[in-house]
C-alpha cells in the first residue's frame, strides 16, 4: 500500500471517529503559532494541541521573512470575514527548536536562504540561525519592528530541545505593540 492509500484510510477512520464540523475558523485559544517544518516539531504533538486550538503556520526554521509577514498581514481580514476583529487577547507563538535544518541551509545554500528571508548575504550572518535561542529573540525583535502587524498580540518566543523533548519560554509573552 503506497502512502496515500495509508493516509485515505487514516482519513477514513478519522471521519467515522473525530471528525467535528462544528470547529470554528477562528482558533478556539486565539492562537497563531509559527514553527519549523520539520516532522519531529509538530506542533499539535509536541505542545499537545487539540484541533481548532491554534492556527499553525510552518516554514524552514520558523524563522519570519517576507511571505509569513504577508501571511500574518492579511490574518485580520480572514478573522474579520469570521466577524471578529483581531484586537487584544490574540497570541503570536513563534516555536524555534534545537538541530534545525535551517543550519545545514546556511551552510550549503546561504545565498538561497538569503533570498528566502528576504535579507543580504551579510545581514544573514548575523541572523543567529546556528542558535536558536537568539534567533527566536531576534524575530520577536523583528516582528515588534513591524508596524504592518497586527498590534494587539501578546508574543511569545519558544524553544523545542530535540534530544529531551522540551520546550523553553526564551522570551515570555508580551505587546507585538503598545498602540492598537
Ligand atoms: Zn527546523
Amino acid at each position: 500500500m503506497d502512502f496515500i492509500e495509508t493516509i485515505t484510510q487514516r482519513n477514513d477512520a478519522f471521519v467515522s471517529a473525530r471528525h467535528s464540523a462544528s470547529l470554528k475558523i477562528i482558533p478556539s485559544t486565539k492562537t497563531i503559532l509559527i514553527g519549523c517544518l520539520d516532522p519531529r516539531v509538530d506542533p499539535m504533538d509536541v505542545l499537545g494541541l487539540k484541533p481548532g486550538e491554534a492556527a499553525i503556520i510552518r516554514n524552514i526554521g520558523g524563522r519570519m521573512n517576507p511571505a509569513l509577514v504577508e501571511t500574518l498581514i492579511l490574518l485580520p481580514a480572514v478573522a474579520k470575514a469570521a466577524g471578529q476583529e483581531m484586537g487584544l487577547g490574540w497570541n503570536l507563538v513563534i516555536l524555534h527548536h534545537t538541530d534545525c535544518g535551517i543550519i545545514g541551509c546556511y551552510k550549503l545554500a546561504p545565498d538561497l536562504l538569503a533570498a528566502h528571508l528576504g535579507v543580504t548575504r551579510s545581514e544573514l550572518d548575523s541572523m543567529a540561525i546556528t542558535d536558536p535561542r537568539k534567533a527566536v529573540a531576534m524575530d520577536i525583535a523583528a516582528y515588534k519592528a513591524n508596524p504592518a502587524l497586527p498590534a494587539g498580540f501578546m508574543i511569545s518566543g519558544l524553544v523545542y530541545d530535540i534530544s529531551t523533548g522540551k520546550i523553553e519560554v526564551v522570551v515570555p509573552p508580551s505587546r507585538l505593540r503598545l498602540e492598537s
